[in-house]
């Protein structure tokens, strides 16, 4: 049986896991998120937490699972502006010369989704759309059985699909884009303006503090999530179009309102969509929650033979 030393590089922390090829988590834990001099310092950490991992455990391959752009073909951190030092960094080079397994990195949106498909909510699918809800909106697509990549590795960037042309300036630089409309932050943007409109100023308050709020029937909360609904469903609705994936599976932050939230979506889905996708297409909740980065990663791993030589 082999088993895969996994990562989960997120800004914060740094997840890790010891996975087997069956999918069972052997141990579980995570360390802080180096903050200088990354491009030596991530991979540093991570090759000190391998050789402990030796200590208990036969590992046989290491996956990992990234923040920022990744070229996972070559296994480099191509761009990752909220990690200083860390832009640039051939990561699977380092950790494999280092210790001498086999290293495979994936994006963390692209992980999720893997991960979603191993073990999650889109077992048994080889075509379905991941979407990640938070600050921003992130995006993976699986066609087929497998992560659609595009010509330079942005492709599933569905945060900057325009909805509004008119609309507000994205952080990347374009207006209108889905992420301003959709995400946690445009829902808290939504509502602080809505309650100044009404004479009231807020100046601060979070997704769960607004959902609270619907929770309790106030009038503007619930007129607010209704909008960020029909945002949300008109991205999904253009995804449908353009790929007709037959699922779709959203996780992070506000998509753990659960089932009402869902139905809710659904509805307004087959409403707004071309009658025929309807039928046959679902929107569901994403299942691992913090675990998608670190399954993803795992079976990146056992699968990424194939990507790299
Ligand atoms: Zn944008």
């Amino acid at each position: 049986m082999e088993n895969v030393a996994c990562f989960d590089i997120g800004g914060t922390s740094i997840k890790y896991a010891v996975i087997n090829e069956t999918g069972k988590i052997l141990l579980k834990d995570k360390f802080t998120t180096p903050k200088n001099n990354c491009s030596e310092a991530i991979p540093g950490q991570i090759i000190e937490e391998i050789n402990n991992l030796r200590k208990n455990y036969e590992i046989s391959k290491v996956g990992i699972s990234s923040a920022g752009i990744i070229d996972s073909k070559n296994g480099i951190v191509v761009r990752a502006d909220n990690f200083e030092g860390y832009s640039g960094t051939p990561i699977c080079k380092k950790i494999e010369s280092s210790i001498g397994l086999p290293t495979f990195i994936e994006n963390d949106v692209n992980a999720v989704a893997l991960g979603e498909m191993w073990m999650g909510a889109a077992e048994g699918h080889d075509n379905f759309v991941c979407i990640s809800l938070g600050t921003g909106i992130g995006g993976a697509i699986v066609i087929n059985g497998d992560l659609v990549r595009g010509v330079s590795g942005g492709a599933g960037e569905i945060g900057h699909i325009i909805l509004n042309e008119n609309g507000y300036r994205c952080a990347c630089g374009i207006s209108g884009c889905f992420e301003r409309y959709a995400s946690t932050s445009s829902l808290i943007r939504a509502y602080i303006n809505g309650a100044k409109e009404m004479g009231i100023e807020i100046l601060e308050i979070n997704g769960e503090e607004i959902m609270a709020k619907v929770q309790q029937g106030e009038k503007l909360a619930c007129r607010i999530l209704n909008d960020f609904m029909d945002h949300l469903v008109n991205g999904i609705v253009s995804i449908t179009h353009l790929l007709d994936p037959g699922l779709i599976v959203i996780g992070g932050g506000i998509s753990a309102q659960g089932e009402a939230f869902f139905k809710k979506i659904n509805e307004k889905f087959a409403t707004s969509v071309i009658s025929s996708y309807a039928k046959h297409t679902k929107i569901v909740q994403a299942k691992l929650q913090n675990d998608a980065g670190i399954y993803g990663a795992c079976f990146s791993a056992i699968k990424g033979s194939q990507l790299r030589n």
